[in-house]
């Protein structure tokens, strides 16, 4: 049986000793939003992290360092690109990041079909490593499904969810400007960042050529002017460093290790247990739910049982696939709660595939101050009240605009004249990238290998999960549009790319164990509890029905302090 969940050899310290009201595996974006839900509302919680302990301040080595400061300048050498080829395609990887990544050997699985799966194992998962764009879903988003015929409905809208988002907003810090767009609700915002000039006069351009289409300034989580609520985190107001991914020292982007973990801890209900390698959830046929999780140390191997009432699996999307698929039992031996067989498909991601490039003329005594972390968005205009395109969703649009180094007066690339061109800032150029919505599929799926297993002994995850038809009609719109854009906002040599980047690049998997009304088309209910186990709840991209445009991580941590808050509601009536 794949897993073999029922048969590893357990080193229990005492079910007492080892049993807590709480469990919650993963400490990332999610996990932390768990856990800080959970132990503020009395619950005594203990986190499992596969990965090492990184505390915020003292374990960000790279955090003040200057470029020179490294042997390569920040770029990875050779070697270790030509070893990781997964990895290295991730753009945030640098001398400065590294060891906040998980290196390919490390962890193998297999890809049925091409897909780069980027990871960061460690206390804060890749909440350390995320580029902190935050904007809600609009109630196209959950209604697209429904509307449109594909996955299953929603079973919740966004009017339901909109209480939480607020709740989340205000405790991580969102930055952002009341715009007012139905297509991306605005939200409980920190002040907004400031478009550049050439960024603003683009802004000006497109709103004015279509009345379809808001540019606006980016929303992202950074404390541009933080409120007591995050001064009492420790937090401190961003610098606008944008070296953000090496671990804020300022605490000026959210993280679960500046954030939520902290705010958990001074409650005193949190154990965090790093190095703990969630095997399997343990499922009690008699009492008919979930009883607790096996451990297998990362180090020592030797495997614990830690007990609970309540569960919460926020091991990342993939992650929580896997552990779910390898949680077999004799009355679930597909996979906890996997009684219709859906467990590990309609896997869905973000399509980056496309993106522009530009030329600005003029705007040459103009600069910007500091470095911002974030710059222009667009909300999705295509399909959005109706049915109008050849495909199904669309795309939302990121783009930014910046000086480039050097004046161009240089002959050679090397020498004093190169050395002062350099030191002069260059002529403008735009960036334009695309952010497209992908169709859930029962074939793009996950599911275990039948015969590798890693050094846990726990099955590799088999990943099968491709683009399709309308990924490539989306793509193609956008290139076209975004040219168009360019073009009526007088952009000059604008360059098309189609990057035919492997899914998973985007980091933005959703999927596998989706939510839903109907249990025979669903793992999860409306609360993210699973439909058949429902002491296990399951809060991060694993639940999504669909992608949305949008960035999701948001919404992962609106859906967990929703269902924490409804677990806790549950255990005191008795019902878990
Ligand atoms: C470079 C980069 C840029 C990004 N930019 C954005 C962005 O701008 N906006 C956005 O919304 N999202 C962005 N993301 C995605 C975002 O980081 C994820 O959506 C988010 O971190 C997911 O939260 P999570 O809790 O599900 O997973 P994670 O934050 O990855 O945390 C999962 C944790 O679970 C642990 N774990 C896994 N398996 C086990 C196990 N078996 N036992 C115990 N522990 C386990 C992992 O070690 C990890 O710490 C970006 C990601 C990266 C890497």
């Amino acid at each position: 049986m794949p897993g073999d969940s029922t048969q590893i050899n357990i080193n229990s310290g005492g079910t007492a000793k080892n049993t807590f009201d709480a469990i919650v595996i993963g400490s990332g974006i999610s996990g932390g939003w768990a856990a800080k839900e959970l132990c503020e509302k009395g619950l005594k919680t203990l986190v499992l992290e596969r990965g090492k302990n990184v505390v915020h301040l003292k374990d960000y080595p790279t955090a003040t360092k200057d470029p020179w400061d490294f042997t390569h300048r920040l770029r990875m050498p050779l070697k270790v690109e030509k070893e990781n080829p997964i990895v290295s395609r991730c753009y945030a990887l640098s001398e400065a990041t590294e060891h906040f990544f998980v290196k390919d050997k490390q962890h193998p699985y297999v890809q049925e079909k091409p897909f780069d799966w980027i990871r960061g194992y460690q206390v804060g998962g890749k909440s350390l490593l995320w580029a902190r764009a935050t904007q809600r879903w609009s109630k196209y988003d959950f209604e697209g499904p429904g509307r449109d015929g594909f996955a299953v409905e929603w079973p919740i809208t966004y009017d339901e969810l909109a209480p939480w988002y607020s709740h989340v907003e205000k405790f991580a810090g969102i930055s952002g400007n009341m715009d007012g767009l139905d297509t991306m609700p605005d939200g409980e915002f920190l002040p907004p960042w400031e478009l550049n000039t050439v960024e603003k006069e683009l802004q000006q351009k497109i709103n004015s050529n279509y009345k379809d289409r808001n540019v606006i300034i980016g929303r992202c989580a950074h404390l541009t002017k933080p409120n007591q609520i995050h001064l009492d985190q420790g937090r401190q107001q961003c610098q606008g460093r944008t070296m953000c991914d090496r671990g804020c020292p300022f605490g000026g982007y959210f993280s679960s290790n500046a954030s939520t973990l902290p705010w958990a801890e001074k409650t005193g209900n949190l154990t965090l247990r790093p190095d703990s390698v969630v095997h399997s959830i343990i499922y009690d046929e008699k009492k008919q739910k979930a009883t607790g999780v096996r451990v297998i140390d990362a180090h020592t191997k030797v495997a614990t049982e830690y007990f609970a009432k309540v569960i919460f699996v926020n091991a990342a999307c993939l992650n929580s696939n896997l552990v779910l698929l390898n949680s077999t039992s004799s009355r679930f031996p597909n996979g906890l709660g996997n009684d219709n067989g859906l467990l590990g498909k309609y896997v869905a991601f973000h399509n980056y595939r496309g993106t522009l490039t530009a030329d600005v003329d003029g705007h040459l005594d103009q600069y910007y101050y500091g470095r911002k972390p974030t710059g222009a968005m667009m909300p999705n205009f295509r399909n959005v009240h109706k049915q109008e395109m050849d495909f199904l969703r669309g795309y939302m649009v990121h783009y930014s605009a910046g000086r480039r180094t050097g004046d161009g007066s240089n002959k050679e690339d090397i020498g004093g004249a190169y050395k002062d061109a350099m030191s002069e800032p260059g002529g403008w150029g735009v960036f334009m990238m695309m952010q497209g919505e992908t169709i859930p599929k029962e074939s793009n799926h996950l599911r275990l290998s039948k015969d590798e297993k890693d050094e846990w002994g726990i099955p590799l995850l088999v990943t099968s999960v491709a683009y399709d038809d309308n990924d490539e009609k989306l793509l193609k719109d956008f290139l076209e549009q975004g040219q168009e854009m360019l073009t009526k906002a007088g952009c000059k040599n604008i360059r098309t790319n189609d990057s035919k980047q492997a899914p998973g690049l985007d980091i933005h998997e959703m999927g596998g164990v989706r939510m839903g009304k109907d249990p025979a088309t669903s793992l999860l209910d409306k609360n993210n509890a699973m439909h058949h186990c429902k002491n296990v709840f399951v809060t991060d991209g694993a639940s999504m029905v669909s992608t949305s445009t949008q960035n999701p991580s948001l919404t992962f941590m609106a859906l967990t302090a929703r269902a924490a808050n409804y677990a806790v509601d549950e255990l005191k009536k008795g019902n878990l």
